[in-house]
């Protein structure tokens, strides 16, 4: 079985607080975007005739990312494993095409389309809202990674309204060959005062999309993040500043960064902007990408 993980960009990002427990609360505009990773799972029939849950061995692509507990997809098939008391044991392959630690959930992404396959592999009978509900005990943003599309979320990324799908703008993504941890940027936003900070208009984000205003979408982009992640990663505003200055309707930070989109209504522009940025080499002509923006059904 062969499933697609799609990557995210946020249209918007805000934090509106922090927990007792050190999570933010959010307020964001998620969009997949037609960037995957492709999930292959492969079971073999249990034969040992014992009750333990069968052996789960994962190999990826990337060779810089673990293949044992360490890899957030490996997580999410324990997890159904041990609930189920699964005994098959289990292949499952990551041909890893999301850039890594790049602000585009890649891996809560594989973890999600690994709990989806899973529950269709083995016949679970878990409804979306309850994979939705084991996603989260490992990873905010993977039950938007489940339900997929396009969706606002609030509370620390796991209370999702969908939201329909954006029509007539194509996305041009670039992801500079930097790693950035999240972590580090919530800490680095963490640090900064309040009077520093220019809130998104995520309200007015939402409603041109719920009134299919899609034109007002990119004046209403924001990502407080950038605050925190720009300083040490110049390389985003140039790039923001390359798009911007050769047409793109917008132009944003996805995530903790470092990858930037630009958000273009002439899809030749986008095309055009592309040998631009490639011709530049800020970032490496293989990791800029002409994507669509993918709509709600996705498995
Ligand atoms: P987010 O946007 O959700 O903050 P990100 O896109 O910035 O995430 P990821 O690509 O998901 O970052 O990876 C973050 C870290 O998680 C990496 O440094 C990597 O070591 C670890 N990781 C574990 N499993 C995976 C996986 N399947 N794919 C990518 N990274 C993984």
């Amino acid at each position: 079985m062969d499933i697609r993980a799609y990557a995210k960009i946020n249209l918007g990002l805000d934090i509106t607080g922090k927990r007792e427990n050190g999570y933010h609360e959010l307020r964001m505009i998620m969009q997949q975007i037609d960037l995957y990773d492709v999930i292959t799972i492969e079971a073999e029939p249990e034969v040992s005739g014992n009750d333990d849950i069968g052996t789960i061995t994962l190999t990826c692509s990337e060779p810089s990312l673990p293949t044992d507990e360490g890899n957030i997809a490996y997580r999410a098939a324990r997890l159904l494993f041990e609930e189920f008391r699964i005994t098959d044991s289990i292949d499952i392959n990551i041909e890893k095409n999301i850039p890594v630690a790049a602000g585009l959930a890649g891996g809560s992404a594989d973890a999600a389309a690994v709990l989806v396959g899973i529950n269709e592999y083995f016949g679970l009978g878990l409804s979306d809202e309850e994979l939705m509900e084991r996603g989260v005990r490992l990873g905010a943003d993977i039950p938007f990674c489940i339900m997929g599309g396009l969706a606002y979320a609030g509370g620390i990324g796991d209370e999702l309204v969908p939201l329909g799908a954006i029509e007539g703008l194509t996305v041009l993504l670039a992801a500079p060959d930097t790693a950035v941890s999240t972590k580090w940027a919530y800490d680095r936003y963490d640090e900064l005062k309040e009077e520093e900070i220019i809130h998104p208009d995520i309200d007015n984000l939402r409603a041109a999309i719920e009134m299919e205003d899609f034109g007002c979408v990119p004046e209403f982009l924001g990502n407080v993040l950038e605050y925190a992640t720009i300083p040490d990663n110049p390389d985003i505003a140039r790039i923001k500043d390359v798009m911007m200055s050769n047409g793109a309707a917008g132009a944003l930070m996805s995530g903790s960064g470092p990858s930037v989109y630009g958000l273009f209504v002439d899809a030749d522009r986008a095309a055009r902007v592309f040998d631009i940025l490639a011709e530049e080499g800020i970032v490496p002509e293989d990791r800029i990408y002409l994507v669509g923006l993918v709509g709600g059904d996705w498995t």
